[in-house]
Formats: C-alpha cells, structure tokens, sequence
C-alpha cells in the first residue's frame, strides 16, 4: 500500500529471520563490524583503541575476519522477497495469478472468450505485493553500509 507499511513488513520478517538463524555471536559481530565501519578500525592495537576498556570489542576478530563469519552465517537468507502490504504476508517466490477455473485456465469456453477471466485464463493474486531484492533484504539485516563490504 505504501513505502512505509512495506518497510515495515521487510524488517519484521528480517526480524524474524535473524532471531531465528543467527547465533548471539553473529548477532554481536554484525553490531561490531557496524561499529568499526564507523568509529573504527577496533582491535588493533593502537593508542585510544575503544578495544582497550570493552571486554565484548576485545574479542573482536577484526572487520575482515568479522566480515567473513558474516557472511557464511547469512547464507540461506532468501535472496528475493515478495511482501504483501495487505495481509502482511510474506513469500520466497513470486505470487501466481490464480487459475479461473470457469475456463481451467484457458481464457476459452467452447471458443469463446471467458467472462469471468477475460480470457486472460486467471486473475491477479490478491493482496499488494512487494519485491524486495537481495541487496535490500542483506541491507535491512546488516546495515546499508556494511553490506558493500560482504
Ligand atoms: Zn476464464
């Protein structure tokens, strides 16, 4: 329905899937390669390193590494999402239209042009559906910055 209730319903499922996937360790990497694209580099040794006085940052494996591990966790993240603003309802692949059965999907009754399809053989499936690519599903679990670097 609009861009809004679309973000929405993108971050719930991401929400969602990331709570089911990804590990805590994951989850504190994320927000550590975050931080260190920003504020960083942490964790290498130098003077003033916000590393030194943060137990959590001294584990820190470094960005690359961190990238790495990243990277490998979110592998079965679905790389496209179809999101539908009415229902809420979220799918991996492309809504169908649906079948008109008057015509069994042909658009022809006894050759002629189905009424109740148009003879287009189905309808649109119902609901206001979405696309979100890989880029903005990754974007949306890890940050837009971050996700140029995986
Ligand atoms: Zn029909």
């Amino acid at each position: 329905m609009t861009q809004k209730s679309y973000e929405e319903a993108l971050k719930k499922w991401v929400r969602t899937w990331r709570d089911e996937h990804l590990s805590e360790d994951v989850r504190k990497l994320i927000k550590q390669a975050n931080y260190d694209l920003f504020y960083g580099p942490i964790n290498d040794g130098a003077v003033g390193d916000p590393a030194e006085e943060d137990e959590e940052l001294a584990k820190y494996p470094g960005f690359t590494s961190a990238c790495k591990q990243i990277r490998d966790a979110i592998d079965g993240l679905p790389s496209d999402l179809y999101i539908d603003t009415d229902s809420g309802e979220v799918r991996d692949s492309e809504p169908e239209a649906e079948r008109c059965e008057a015509c069994e999907g042909e658009g022809v009754v006894d050759g002629i042009t189905c009424e109740e399809c148009q003879g287009h053989g189905g309808f649109d499936p119902s609901g206001d559906w979405w696309h979100a690519e890989r880029r903005e599903i990754r974007a949306c679990l890890l940050g837009t910055e971050l996700v140029s670097y995986l």
